[in-house]
């Protein structure tokens, strides 16, 4: 098993110590406080013990530590990076304000927020082309506001900064490796330290798209490659003045872009491009499958992602400020794993409940709703002293109450349409192609649209009957 550091150690024994005896909070700087009875020393087998160990401290975990935290119980949130958000990777277009503005009334105010979200792009890419549907409103530019641009690393940080406000314990540098059993349910967690067992009451898996936890406790299966996607991202720096003139955008006034369509090629996947205060934030995401099925690199796609003629002058002396890749769980609702156990629950993308469907890429808003549901099942499990099965199964029903699987169910099929061959690149390219006979002055006869559609679907051979199929398809996905 490997070690951490002495200092990492060192923290994991003082955080439990304070949840368990000190006040609540960061750990102040300076010398290790002399260890108090009830604390054991490192490497003895016995565990301390508090009322719910969240693992990982991302948007679903600091959610549940601050709603679990604000009711009274000792928390404990586990987080394996430096500081929350160190390594967390996201777009990021955040649309759950109004949920948060429930849990931290004009949120906004306080939190470390790029721009306000009112405008919209959805554009639709051939390789010299692209034709887009440009939403903006006025109504989405007023509190709560529909969506923020945020970069994770500063969010994550404070929404955990909220919670370790409320109480909670947060540890930093603290990989849990597995959870502890005990009759059949879970009891706890193990730290990737020597003596490093921590007893808990309930365990809150957040630990992500990859959650190691949910399949070790058998809760959720190993992944097919169509059901997972990469996601790329640079952040380019510019500056204030010339993202506003660039994207006509006034004030703290932001605007967030997802491409479909050859950009990414034949990879099944999308791009996105996001407005922060000074920064870009823009990225590819691909289907793992079809990226390894067209031997694609993500990186050289969002290299020419960056080099399209309509990307190109909007990322133009961006200077690139930071570099990540991470995972994206993609099926929704037919990748759902059993949600509970006796003892456990998981959250967030380790729930696999990030809502991927062409028009929507929204993981942060669903792990905020997750975590909440969970930590109030905890709750609830706290005040009846059931950490059974049976009991923590009304976590499901918290999630049915804030409408988090139905939005899954409605839209069981969009992931696979989404990705379908024809939707990602013979329509998008059917679509500019038809745009481009619209708009194009020759001194021809001027053409009506049905002629121009018909003629753009025979020059880009859609069959009538695929068409059809895949206009059934898109209805049962997205219409009715
Ligand atoms: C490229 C890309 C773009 C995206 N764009 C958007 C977007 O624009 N809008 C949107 O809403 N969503 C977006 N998403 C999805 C979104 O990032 C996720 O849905 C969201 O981050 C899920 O939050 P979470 O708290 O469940 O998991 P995460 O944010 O992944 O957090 C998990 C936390 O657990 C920690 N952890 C993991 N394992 C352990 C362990 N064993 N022990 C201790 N700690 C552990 C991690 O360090 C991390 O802090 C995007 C994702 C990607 C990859």
């Amino acid at each position: 098993m490997a070690l951490l550091s002495k200092e990492a150690s060192r923290a994991l024994v003082q955080g439990v110590n304070r949840l368990v005896g000190l006040p609540n909070g960061l750990p102040p700087p300076g010398p290790e406080p002399a260890p108090r009875r009830r604390s054991r020393a490192p490497g003895t087998r016995s565990a301390e013990h508090v009322d719910l160990a969240v693992i990982g401290a991302g948007p679903a975990g600091s959610a549940a530590a601050l709603v679990a935290a604000r009711a009274g119980l000792k928390v404990l949130l586990l987080e394996r990076g430096e500081y929350p958000g160190a390594k967390n990777v996201s777009g990021a277009a955040f649309y759950g304000s109004a949920i948060m503005d429930e849990l931290i009334p004009r949120w906004w105010e306080q939190a470390p927020v790029e721009r306000y979200l009112s405008r919209r792009v959805l554009a639709f890419m051939s390789p010299e082309t692209s034709v887009a549907l440009d939403f903006r409103s006025a109504r989405f530019a007023e509190p709560p506001y529909n969506g923020f641009a945020i970069l994770r690393p500063k969010f994550d940080r404070w929404l955990a900064e909220q919670a370790v406000a409320a109480g909670a314990f947060l540890l930093n540098a603290a990989v849990v490796d597995d959870v502890l059993w005990e009759d059949g349910r879970v009891a706890g967690v193990r730290v990737r330290r020597e003596g490093g067992d921590v007893r808990a009451d309930v365990v809150i898996a957040c630990d992500g798209a990859n959650s190691f936890i949910a399949k070790k406790a058998g809760l959720q299966r190993e992944f097919h490659a169509h059901e997972i996607s990469l996601g790329v991202k640079e952040v380019l720096a510019l500056d204030e003045a010339t993202i506003r003139e660039r994207f006509q955008l006034s004030g703290n006034e932001g605007l967030a872009i997802e491409y479909i369509g050859s950009i990414t090629e034949e990879v099944s996947g999308g791009a996105f491009l996001y407005t922060n205060r000074d920064t870009l934030s823009l990225g590819v995401i691909g289907q793992i499958s079809s990226l390894a099925s067209h031997k694609r690199r993500p990186y050289e796609l969002l290299e020419q992602f960056k080099a399209h003629p309509a990307v190109a002058p909007l990322v133009r002396g961006g200077a690139v400020r930071e570099y990540s890749a991470h995972i994206i769980p993609e099926a929704g609702w037919n990748m759902l794993p059993r949600l509970s156990t006796g003892g456990l629950m998981v959250a967030g993308d380790a729930a696999a409940l990030c809502f991927v469907a062409g028009l929507y890429l929204e993981g942060i808003n669903y792990a905020i709703l997750s975590g909440i549901a969970a930590a109030e099942s905890a709750i609830a499990a706290h005040h009846e002293q059931d950490f059974s099965a049976a009991s923590l199964a009304r976590y499901e029903e918290r999630l049915k109450a804030r409408h988090v699987l139905a939005d899954f169910r409605r839209y069981r099929h969009a992931p696979a349409m989404v990705n379908s061959e024809r939707l990602q690149n013979l329509y998008p390219a059917v679509i500019a192609d038809g745009a481009e006979q619209l708009f194009r002055v020759r001194g021809d006869p001027k053409q009506k649209l049905v002629p121009i559609a018909l003629e753009a679907l025979r020059r880009h051979k859609v069959s009538p009957i695929d068409l059809l199929q895949d206009v059934v398809n898109a209805g049962r996905s997205f219409g009715w």
